[in-house]
Protein backbone atom coordinates (compact mmCIF):
# COMPACT_ATOMS: atom_id res chain seq x y z
CA UNK A 1 0.00 0.00 0.00
CA UNK A 2 1.16 3.53 -1.20
CA UNK A 3 0.35 6.52 0.78
CA UNK A 4 0.70 9.81 -0.53
CA UNK A 5 2.60 12.28 1.58
CA UNK A 6 3.17 16.02 1.76
CA UNK A 7 6.34 16.83 0.38
CA UNK A 8 7.40 18.66 4.15
CA UNK A 9 6.61 15.06 5.77
CA UNK A 10 8.87 12.92 2.91
CA UNK A 11 11.33 15.66 3.44
CA UNK A 12 11.25 14.90 7.82
CA UNK A 13 11.25 11.02 7.33
CA UNK A 14 14.25 11.03 4.70
CA UNK A 15 16.61 12.73 6.99
CA UNK A 16 15.54 11.14 9.91
CA UNK A 17 16.51 7.72 8.23
CA UNK A 18 19.78 9.57 6.61
CA UNK A 19 20.43 10.02 10.05
CA UNK A 20 20.21 6.16 10.81
CA UNK A 21 17.06 6.36 12.72
CA UNK A 22 13.92 4.62 11.66
CA UNK A 23 10.67 7.34 10.99
CA UNK A 24 6.79 6.71 10.41
CA UNK A 25 3.56 8.67 10.15
CA UNK A 26 1.77 7.63 12.91
CA UNK A 27 -2.07 7.92 14.93
CA UNK A 28 -4.71 9.77 13.63
CA UNK A 29 -3.24 10.50 10.11
CA UNK A 30 -2.70 7.11 9.03
CA UNK A 31 -5.97 6.47 10.40
CA UNK A 32 -7.71 8.91 8.65
CA UNK A 33 -5.72 8.53 5.16
CA UNK A 34 -7.02 4.46 5.30
CA UNK A 35 -10.15 5.80 5.43
CA UNK A 36 -10.11 8.02 2.45
CA UNK A 37 -10.50 11.21 4.68
CA UNK A 38 -8.14 13.88 4.75
CA UNK A 39 -5.77 14.00 8.06
CA UNK A 40 -6.04 16.89 10.10
CA UNK A 41 -2.17 16.98 10.92
CA UNK A 42 0.94 14.82 10.09
CA UNK A 43 2.68 13.13 13.23
CA UNK A 44 5.78 11.39 13.00
CA UNK A 45 7.50 8.79 15.43
CA UNK A 46 11.09 8.08 15.35
CA UNK A 47 13.67 5.95 17.10
CA UNK A 48 15.51 9.36 17.29
CA UNK A 49 16.15 10.78 20.81
CA UNK A 50 14.58 14.53 21.43
CA UNK A 51 18.18 15.98 21.26
CA UNK A 52 18.41 13.88 18.31
CA UNK A 53 16.19 15.35 16.62
CA UNK A 54 16.48 18.57 17.52
CA UNK A 55 20.12 18.44 16.11
CA UNK A 56 19.04 17.64 12.87
CA UNK A 57 16.70 19.70 11.98
CA UNK A 58 17.52 23.69 11.95
CA UNK A 59 14.11 25.12 13.06
CA UNK A 60 12.48 23.18 16.04
CA UNK A 61 9.96 23.84 18.96
CA UNK A 62 10.16 22.56 22.41
CA UNK A 63 6.83 22.71 23.76
CA UNK A 64 6.61 19.08 24.18
CA UNK A 65 9.92 17.62 25.31
CA UNK A 66 9.07 16.52 28.18
CA UNK A 67 6.81 13.77 26.55
CA UNK A 68 9.64 13.01 23.98
CA UNK A 69 7.75 15.35 21.25
CA UNK A 70 9.33 18.21 19.46
CA UNK A 71 8.32 20.09 16.74
CA UNK A 72 9.66 20.34 13.65
CA UNK A 73 9.01 23.72 11.41
CA UNK A 74 9.03 23.23 7.69
CA UNK A 75 8.02 25.94 5.24
CA UNK A 76 6.13 27.68 7.85
CA UNK A 77 4.14 24.10 8.85
CA UNK A 78 4.95 22.57 12.20
CA UNK A 79 4.96 18.77 12.41
CA UNK A 80 5.23 16.88 15.90
CA UNK A 81 8.05 14.38 16.06
CA UNK A 82 7.91 12.02 19.08
CA UNK A 83 10.82 9.49 20.09
CA UNK A 84 9.46 5.99 20.05
CA UNK A 85 8.19 5.48 23.90
CA UNK A 86 6.94 2.83 26.74
CA UNK A 87 4.63 4.21 29.03
CA UNK A 88 5.66 3.72 32.88
CA UNK A 89 3.34 3.01 35.83
CA UNK A 90 -0.02 4.60 36.10
CA UNK A 91 -0.51 5.77 39.25
CA UNK A 92 -3.60 8.58 39.30
CA UNK A 93 -5.90 6.80 36.32
CA UNK A 94 -4.84 9.39 33.62
CA UNK A 95 -0.93 9.67 32.91
CA UNK A 96 2.25 7.70 33.40
CA UNK A 97 4.68 8.28 36.29
CA UNK A 98 7.46 8.61 33.73
CA UNK A 99 8.10 6.96 30.25
CA UNK A 100 11.55 5.69 28.49
CA UNK A 101 12.58 6.30 25.09
CA UNK A 102 12.77 2.88 22.99
CA UNK A 103 14.05 2.16 19.36
CA UNK A 104 11.14 -0.29 19.06
CA UNK A 105 8.21 0.79 17.38
CA UNK A 106 6.04 -2.38 18.32
CA UNK A 107 6.68 -1.25 21.68
CA UNK A 108 5.47 2.44 20.97
CA UNK A 109 2.47 1.19 18.93
CA UNK A 110 1.38 -1.16 22.22
CA UNK A 111 0.73 1.74 24.54
CA UNK A 112 -1.39 3.46 22.06
CA UNK A 113 -5.56 3.24 23.01
CA UNK A 114 -6.91 2.05 20.40
CA UNK A 115 -5.91 -0.52 16.70
CA UNK A 116 -7.23 2.08 14.70
CA UNK A 117 -4.82 4.72 15.89
CA UNK A 118 -1.84 2.05 16.06
CA UNK A 119 -1.12 1.97 12.55
CA UNK A 120 2.53 3.01 11.04
CA UNK A 121 3.70 3.86 7.67
CA UNK A 122 6.80 4.60 5.99
CA UNK A 123 7.28 4.65 2.26
CA UNK A 124 10.42 2.08 3.01
CA UNK A 125 8.25 -0.26 4.98
CA UNK A 126 4.97 0.07 4.18
CA UNK A 127 1.99 -0.34 6.70
CA UNK A 128 3.15 -1.65 10.47
CA UNK A 129 -0.43 -3.12 12.19
CA UNK A 130 0.86 -5.50 14.46
CA UNK A 131 -2.78 -4.77 16.21
CA UNK A 132 -4.71 -5.85 13.34
CA UNK A 133 -6.37 -1.77 12.74
CA UNK A 134 -6.96 -1.99 9.03
CA UNK A 135 -9.24 -4.92 9.74
CA UNK A 136 -11.05 -2.72 12.77
CA UNK A 137 -11.46 0.10 9.82
CA UNK A 138 -12.90 -2.47 7.84
CA UNK A 139 -15.12 -3.57 10.02
CA UNK A 140 -15.63 0.02 11.51
CA UNK A 141 -14.84 -1.18 15.04
CA UNK A 142 -13.39 0.93 18.01
CA UNK A 143 -11.22 -1.81 19.92
CA UNK A 144 -8.42 -1.29 22.37
CA UNK A 145 -5.20 -2.44 21.54
CA UNK A 146 -4.70 -5.32 24.60
CA UNK A 147 -7.13 -5.54 27.40
CA UNK A 148 -9.59 -3.23 27.68
CA UNK A 149 -10.02 -3.08 31.04
CA UNK A 150 -6.35 -2.94 32.06
CA UNK A 151 -6.05 -0.13 29.54
CA UNK A 152 -9.24 2.11 30.97
CA UNK A 153 -7.55 1.38 34.48
CA UNK A 154 -3.91 2.86 32.98
CA UNK A 155 -6.11 6.00 31.88
CA UNK A 156 -9.70 6.59 31.93
CA UNK A 157 -9.96 9.16 29.65
CA UNK A 158 -9.93 6.34 27.03
CA UNK A 159 -13.17 5.78 27.86
CA UNK A 160 -14.30 9.04 26.51
CA UNK A 161 -12.42 9.02 23.52
CA UNK A 162 -13.72 5.51 22.78
CA UNK A 163 -17.30 6.87 22.27
CA UNK A 164 -15.77 10.10 21.00
CA UNK A 165 -14.10 7.96 17.86
CA UNK A 166 -17.28 6.06 17.56
CA UNK A 167 -19.11 9.35 17.40
CA UNK A 168 -16.47 11.25 14.66
CA UNK A 169 -16.61 8.02 12.97
CA UNK A 170 -19.48 6.39 13.23
CA UNK A 171 -17.48 3.46 14.21
CA UNK A 172 -19.39 0.46 16.62
CA UNK A 173 -17.54 -0.02 19.80
CA UNK A 174 -16.38 -3.89 20.05
CA UNK A 175 -18.12 -5.73 22.81
CA UNK A 176 -15.55 -6.53 25.02
CA UNK A 177 -13.99 -2.60 25.21
CA UNK A 178 -18.02 -1.50 25.85
CA UNK A 179 -17.94 -3.84 28.27
CA UNK A 180 -14.92 -3.02 30.27
CA UNK A 181 -16.32 0.80 29.71
CA UNK A 182 -19.42 -0.12 32.10
CA UNK A 183 -17.80 -1.90 34.60
CA UNK A 184 -15.28 0.74 35.10
CA UNK A 185 -16.94 3.87 34.36
CA UNK A 186 -16.78 5.41 37.76
CA UNK A 187 -12.94 5.71 37.14
CA UNK A 188 -13.97 8.64 35.37
CA UNK A 189 -13.83 10.44 38.10
CA UNK A 190 -10.48 10.49 37.60
CA UNK A 191 -10.49 12.43 34.72
CA UNK A 192 -10.39 16.39 34.72
CA UNK A 193 -13.23 18.17 33.69
CA UNK A 194 -11.78 19.80 31.31
CA UNK A 195 -10.86 17.24 29.82
CA UNK A 196 -13.65 15.45 29.68
CA UNK A 197 -15.84 18.45 28.17
CA UNK A 198 -13.35 18.06 25.12
CA UNK A 199 -14.55 14.93 24.15
CA UNK A 200 -18.13 15.35 24.94
CA UNK A 201 -17.85 18.92 23.02
CA UNK A 202 -16.28 16.27 19.92
CA UNK A 203 -19.29 14.12 20.20
CA UNK A 204 -21.86 16.52 20.67
CA UNK A 205 -20.47 18.39 16.88
CA UNK A 206 -19.62 15.02 15.72
CA UNK A 207 -21.68 13.40 12.15
CA UNK A 208 -22.91 10.79 14.77
CA UNK A 209 -23.82 12.54 18.09
CA UNK A 210 -26.42 9.46 18.61
CA UNK A 211 -22.99 8.01 20.18
CA UNK A 212 -23.75 10.04 22.80
CA UNK A 213 -26.52 7.85 24.50
CA UNK A 214 -23.42 5.33 25.06
CA UNK A 215 -22.73 7.67 27.76
CA UNK A 216 -25.58 6.57 29.35
CA UNK A 217 -25.54 3.23 28.71
CA UNK A 218 -22.30 2.59 29.79
CA UNK A 219 -23.34 4.54 32.97
CA UNK A 220 -20.55 7.21 31.81
CA UNK A 221 -22.80 10.20 32.22
CA UNK A 222 -23.54 9.54 36.09
CA UNK A 223 -19.88 10.53 36.41
CA UNK A 224 -20.05 13.42 34.03
CA UNK A 225 -23.19 14.48 35.66
CA UNK A 226 -21.67 13.53 39.17
CA UNK A 227 -24.01 15.21 41.96
CA UNK A 228 -25.37 17.75 39.38
CA UNK A 229 -28.89 17.93 38.37
CA UNK A 230 -29.50 17.30 34.86
CA UNK A 231 -32.37 18.30 33.31
CA UNK A 232 -31.76 17.25 29.41
CA UNK A 233 -32.29 14.06 27.58
CA UNK A 234 -29.29 12.57 25.58
CA UNK A 235 -31.53 10.58 23.44
CA UNK A 236 -33.45 12.98 22.14
CA UNK A 237 -30.94 15.76 21.87
CA UNK A 238 -28.68 13.20 19.87
CA UNK A 239 -31.44 14.07 17.16
CA UNK A 240 -31.71 17.54 17.59
CA UNK A 241 -27.87 17.71 17.26
CA UNK A 242 -28.07 16.49 13.77
CA UNK A 243 -29.04 19.53 12.63
CA UNK A 244 -27.63 22.71 14.91
CA UNK A 245 -24.73 24.47 13.56
CA UNK A 246 -21.42 23.58 15.34
CA UNK A 247 -21.31 26.12 18.19
CA UNK A 248 -20.69 24.97 21.98
CA UNK A 249 -23.53 27.41 23.11
CA UNK A 250 -25.96 26.57 21.11
CA UNK A 251 -25.59 22.44 20.95
CA UNK A 252 -25.49 22.47 24.76
CA UNK A 253 -28.78 24.09 24.83
CA UNK A 254 -29.89 21.62 23.34
CA UNK A 255 -28.85 19.39 26.08
CA UNK A 256 -30.81 21.95 28.27
CA UNK A 257 -27.42 22.83 30.20
CA UNK A 258 -28.49 25.53 33.04
CA UNK A 259 -26.12 28.01 34.17
CA UNK A 260 -25.00 25.68 37.68
CA UNK A 261 -24.44 22.48 34.92
CA UNK A 262 -22.29 24.52 32.70
CA UNK A 263 -19.91 26.14 35.39
CA UNK A 264 -19.25 22.58 36.51
CA UNK A 265 -17.80 21.42 32.93
CA UNK A 266 -15.68 24.71 33.88
CA UNK A 267 -17.09 26.39 30.46
CA UNK A 268 -15.48 29.94 29.78
CA UNK A 269 -18.21 32.58 31.48
CA UNK A 270 -19.04 33.48 27.73
CA UNK A 271 -20.31 30.45 26.89
CA UNK A 272 -21.68 29.67 30.40
CA UNK A 273 -24.52 32.94 29.43
CA UNK A 274 -24.91 32.47 26.05
CA UNK A 275 -25.90 29.00 27.12
CA UNK A 276 -27.90 30.31 29.93
CA UNK A 277 -29.97 32.66 27.71
CA UNK A 278 -30.65 30.47 24.78
CA UNK A 279 -31.82 27.60 27.07
CA UNK A 280 -33.89 30.30 29.36
CA UNK A 281 -35.96 31.52 26.03
CA UNK A 282 -36.16 28.39 24.60
CA UNK A 283 -38.76 28.46 27.01
CA UNK A 284 -40.34 31.72 26.25
CA UNK A 285 -42.99 32.21 23.66
CA UNK A 286 -42.17 35.03 21.03
CA UNK A 287 -45.23 36.47 19.16
CA UNK A 288 -44.66 37.45 15.41
CA UNK A 289 -45.73 41.34 16.66
CA UNK A 290 -42.68 43.89 15.83
CA UNK A 291 -43.26 45.16 19.89
CA UNK A 292 -42.36 41.50 20.44
CA UNK A 293 -39.63 41.21 18.14
CA UNK A 294 -38.16 44.39 19.25
CA UNK A 295 -38.03 42.93 23.09
CA UNK A 296 -36.73 39.70 22.25
CA UNK A 297 -33.92 42.07 20.11
CA UNK A 298 -33.22 44.30 23.02
CA UNK A 299 -32.33 41.15 25.15
CA UNK A 300 -30.50 38.85 22.53
CA UNK A 301 -29.13 41.04 20.24
CA UNK A 302 -29.80 40.19 16.53
CA UNK A 303 -26.76 37.20 16.35
CA UNK A 304 -28.46 35.23 19.21
CA UNK A 305 -31.83 36.08 18.28
CA UNK A 306 -31.03 34.12 15.11
CA UNK A 307 -29.43 31.74 16.78
CA UNK A 308 -32.45 31.15 19.06
CA UNK A 309 -34.82 31.39 16.50
CA UNK A 310 -32.59 28.10 14.58
CA UNK A 311 -32.55 26.15 17.71
CA UNK A 312 -36.80 26.90 17.67
CA UNK A 313 -37.22 25.42 14.56
CA UNK A 314 -35.13 22.56 15.13
CA UNK A 315 -37.30 21.49 18.44
CA UNK A 316 -40.38 22.36 17.16
CA UNK A 317 -40.15 22.02 13.29
CA UNK A 318 -43.95 22.16 13.60
CA UNK A 319 -44.09 25.56 14.76
CA UNK A 320 -41.47 26.60 11.95
CA UNK A 321 -43.33 28.96 9.76
CA UNK A 322 -44.20 30.67 13.02
CA UNK A 323 -40.71 31.27 13.76
CA UNK A 324 -39.72 31.83 10.00
CA UNK A 325 -42.19 34.82 10.91
CA UNK A 326 -40.54 36.06 13.62
CA UNK A 327 -36.95 36.07 11.95
CA UNK A 328 -38.61 37.75 8.50
CA UNK A 329 -40.03 40.73 10.93
CA UNK A 330 -36.34 41.29 12.84
CA UNK A 331 -35.09 41.31 9.64
CA UNK A 332 -37.45 44.05 8.74
CA UNK A 333 -37.00 45.74 11.85
CA UNK A 334 -33.19 46.12 11.66
CA UNK A 335 -33.27 46.93 8.05
CA UNK A 336 -35.50 49.82 8.60
CA UNK A 337 -33.42 50.93 11.43
CA UNK A 338 -36.03 50.78 14.24
CA UNK A 339 -34.80 51.59 18.30
CA UNK A 340 -34.87 48.31 20.08
CA UNK A 341 -32.05 49.62 22.42
CA UNK A 342 -31.72 52.98 24.84
CA UNK A 343 -28.61 53.78 22.62
CA UNK A 344 -30.92 53.88 19.87
CA UNK A 345 -33.07 56.73 21.13
CA UNK A 346 -33.04 60.03 19.59
CA UNK A 347 -32.05 61.24 22.98
CA UNK A 348 -29.99 60.70 25.99
CA UNK A 349 -29.46 60.77 29.57
CA UNK A 350 -27.89 64.31 28.77
CA UNK A 351 -30.44 66.12 27.24
CA UNK A 352 -32.78 64.61 29.94
CA UNK A 353 -30.76 66.34 33.01
CA UNK A 354 -30.74 69.93 30.71
CA UNK A 355 -34.46 69.18 30.64
CA UNK A 356 -34.85 69.45 33.93
CA UNK A 357 -35.08 65.22 34.51
CA UNK A 358 -32.51 64.66 37.71
CA UNK A 359 -30.70 61.64 37.46
CA UNK A 360 -30.32 58.71 39.16
CA UNK A 361 -32.67 55.81 39.57
CA UNK A 362 -35.62 58.15 37.86
CA UNK A 363 -33.84 58.62 34.73
CA UNK A 364 -33.48 54.67 34.08
CA UNK A 365 -37.20 54.26 34.80
CA UNK A 366 -37.83 57.21 32.45
CA UNK A 367 -35.43 55.94 29.64
CA UNK A 368 -37.00 52.41 29.93
CA UNK A 369 -40.43 54.15 29.35
CA UNK A 370 -39.59 56.11 26.68
CA UNK A 371 -38.21 53.17 24.72
CA UNK A 372 -41.16 50.86 25.47
CA UNK A 373 -43.10 53.90 23.86
CA UNK A 374 -40.63 54.21 20.71
CA UNK A 375 -40.67 50.14 20.33
CA UNK A 376 -44.37 50.61 19.80
CA UNK A 377 -44.52 53.11 17.67
CA UNK A 378 -40.97 54.37 16.47
CA UNK A 379 -42.35 57.67 14.86
CA UNK A 380 -41.83 59.00 18.26
CA UNK A 381 -38.14 58.27 18.20
CA UNK A 382 -37.73 62.17 17.82
CA UNK A 383 -35.89 64.64 20.37
CA UNK A 384 -38.85 66.77 21.08
CA UNK A 385 -41.83 64.63 21.27
CA UNK A 386 -39.62 62.43 23.70
CA UNK A 387 -38.62 65.40 26.36
CA UNK A 388 -42.62 66.04 26.11
CA UNK A 389 -43.38 62.47 27.41
CA UNK A 390 -40.65 62.29 30.05
CA UNK A 391 -41.41 65.92 31.27
CA UNK A 392 -45.37 63.70 31.32
CA UNK A 393 -43.84 60.90 32.97
CA UNK A 394 -41.92 62.69 35.84
CA UNK A 395 -45.47 63.64 36.58
P1 LIG B 1 -7.72 13.42 16.04
O1 LIG B 1 -7.97 13.30 14.59
O2 LIG B 1 -8.95 13.66 16.82
O3 LIG B 1 -6.59 14.33 16.42
P2 LIG B 1 -5.88 11.38 16.79
O4 LIG B 1 -5.92 9.91 16.61
O5 LIG B 1 -4.81 12.13 16.07
O6 LIG B 1 -7.31 11.93 16.46
P3 LIG B 1 -4.80 12.52 19.18
O7 LIG B 1 -5.47 12.80 20.46
O8 LIG B 1 -4.31 13.66 18.36
O9 LIG B 1 -5.79 11.61 18.33
O10 LIG B 1 -3.60 11.55 19.51
C1 LIG B 1 -2.67 11.10 18.55
C2 LIG B 1 -2.36 9.61 18.78
O11 LIG B 1 -1.79 9.42 20.08
C3 LIG B 1 -3.60 8.72 18.76
O12 LIG B 1 -3.89 8.31 17.44
C4 LIG B 1 -3.16 7.56 19.63
O13 LIG B 1 -2.32 6.68 18.91
C5 LIG B 1 -2.29 8.24 20.68
N1 LIG B 1 -3.05 8.64 21.89
C6 LIG B 1 -3.61 9.84 22.15
N2 LIG B 1 -4.19 9.88 23.35
C7 LIG B 1 -3.99 8.66 23.89
C8 LIG B 1 -4.33 8.07 25.15
N3 LIG B 1 -5.03 8.74 26.07
N4 LIG B 1 -3.93 6.80 25.36
C9 LIG B 1 -3.23 6.11 24.44
N5 LIG B 1 -2.87 6.61 23.26
C10 LIG B 1 -3.24 7.88 22.96
MG1 LIG C 1 -4.39 14.28 16.27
Amino acid sequence: MNIQLPENVKSILTILSKFGHSAYIVGGCVRDHLMEKKPKDWDIATSALPHEIKKIFRHTIDIGIKHGTVTVVMQRCNYEVTTFRIDGVYLDGRRPKDVTFTSDLEKDLSRRDFTINAIAYNPNTGIVDPFNGLKDIQNKIICCVGDASFRFQEDALRMMRAIRFSAQLSFNIDQNTLQAISLLSERLGMVSMERIREELTKILSSPNPKALTLLEKTNLWTHIQREKSFYGNLEQASEWLKLCPKEPAMMYALLFCDKAFMCHMKFDNHTVKETAIYVNWLKKFIANKRYSVKLALNELGHRQLNNLLILKKIINPEESGHWEDVQAIAEDIIESGECFTLKDLAIDGQILINAGIPPGETMGQIMTGLLNKVMDDPLLNQKEILIKIALNLLD
